[in-house]
Formats: structure tokens, sequence, C-alpha cells
């Protein structure tokens, strides 16, 4: 399993195994086309929350795909009113709605699934965060190999639970003074009672100071970095 995690500062976006697309902001389908992704591939699209950085990339993904003329069904995994929410985007966006997609859209949502649920030979667990809108993390393993996205939001003990033993925690570290947010600190917490092997730290603050975020989460959880825009991380 491999992970690429966009976006040090805001916009994340993580790919993994080229299949399962892990929320959609603005930059991403800029940063797909970069990765030469074939977009017919993408299996799965989780959106951690509706905040624009997280979700405005979607209705380009999806006309996107549509003239690529995909007829591959798209799972997409997202919070409460999700398909309404995504109707809204296609309508702002584009004037259109998803009965336009040359594909079916086949939406679930996040609240209903409290044990969790597969794609494939993938296994998905959620948790929510403390964010000021509802939000999720997202735990996925396969053959023994997980990773751990936490999004946006303080974490929670939910969100310490079902990133156990992961692989690679990809967290938010916004930086602290924020409420609603994670900080570098509070994302080694997490890595280190999760038990944790790394932690790639995302969506800093751009009035934080990078190097000085990772080195207060290396005191505590050492096996912690910064992902690049490019970075693929194998598990
Ligand atoms: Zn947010
Ligand atoms: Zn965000």
């Amino acid at each position: 399993m491999w992970a690429k995690p966009f976006g040090q500062f805001a916009n994340t976006s993580i790919l993994i195994d080229g299949k399962l697309l892990l929320d959609c902001g603005p930059h991403t389908l800029l940063q797909l086309r970069k990765q030469k992704q074939d977009l017919k591939e993408i299996e799965l699209v989780f959106l951690s929350h509706f905040h624009g950085d997280h979700t405005l990339g979607l209705p380009a993904l999806l006309l996107a795909s549509r003239e690529e003329n995909r007829v591959e069904e798209l799972k997409i995994f997202g919070p409460s009113g999700l398909r309404e929410k995504i109707e809204d985007l296609l309508e702002i966006s584009y004037r259109k709605s998803i009965e336009d997609l040359s594909f079916e859209l086949d939406t679930f949502e996040v609240p209903d699934l409290k044990e969790g649920t597969t794609h494939k030979d993938y296994k998905l667990e959620f948790a929510q965060t403390t964010h000021s809108i509802e939000c999720c993390s997202i735990a996925i393993s396969k053959n023994g190999e997980k990773m751990t996205y936490t999004s946006d939001g303080a974490p929670t003990e939910d969100t310490v639970s079902i990133a156990s033993d992961s692989d690679l925690l990809i967290a938010e570290a916004y930086g602290e003074g924020f409420s609603g947010h994670s900080s570098a600190v509070k994302a080694a917490e997490l890595a280190f009672r999760s038990h944790s092997k790394s932690l790639a730290l995302v969506h800093i603050s751009r009035t934080k100071n990078g190097a000085e975020e990772l080195e207060k989460a290396k005191r505590m959880f050492k096996n912690s970095f910064l992902p690049t825009d490019s970075l693929t991380v194998t598990i």
C-alpha cells in the first residue's frame, strides 16, 4: 500500500494506491494531473467535512471524469447530507447535477457506518473529530498495512482508537491557539498513544514555521516528518 499526502500546508489531499482519494480541495485535480493519475482508476473518494479546502475540487474532478467518458461507478463517503451537498457543489460550479454525470455516484454517509465498512480488500474505519462542523477521520487497512488520516480538528478518543498501530498517521497540525484544530504536539501525542509507526504533519497554518512545528512533534514522537507535495510514502 502507498499513500501520497499532497500538501504540507492547507489543501490536504491523499491518494492511496492510485485508487482511494481522501479529500478533494481546489488544488487536488491539478496535483492528480501532475502525477499523471488516470481519473478512471479512482474508485472511492472520502470527504472528511464540508470546508472548501477539502471539497471544492470535487466538482472539477467529477466533470473531468465525465469529459474522459468515465463509466465506472464512483463511491463517495462523507458527512451527513452528502448527496445534497454534492448536488449543491455541481449546481454552483457548473449548473449540473449528479444525473448529468456519465457514471453512477454511490454515496455513503459516514455517521451511518459506526462499525466501519469495506471497499474491496480495504477496511475503512471512521471517527468524529472536534472541529467547527461535523468532521471525520478515516483509517484504512489492507493486508496488515494501515494508514490513518485525521483530517481537521482536535483528535478524540475515537480517533486514538481507529488510529491504533497505524504504519502511517497523517495528522492535521494547524497549530496551538486555534479552537477546533489540532497542533504538532497534539498530533505527536496521538501518534504516541495510538502506537503509530510514523507521523506526517499536514495542514500547518501558514502563520507557523513548519520546521519549528516539526521539532515540537519530534520531541514527543521521533518518527515525525513534513511531507512535500510529490512525496509517496510506501507502507
Ligand atoms: Zn475544516
Ligand atoms: Zn481544512
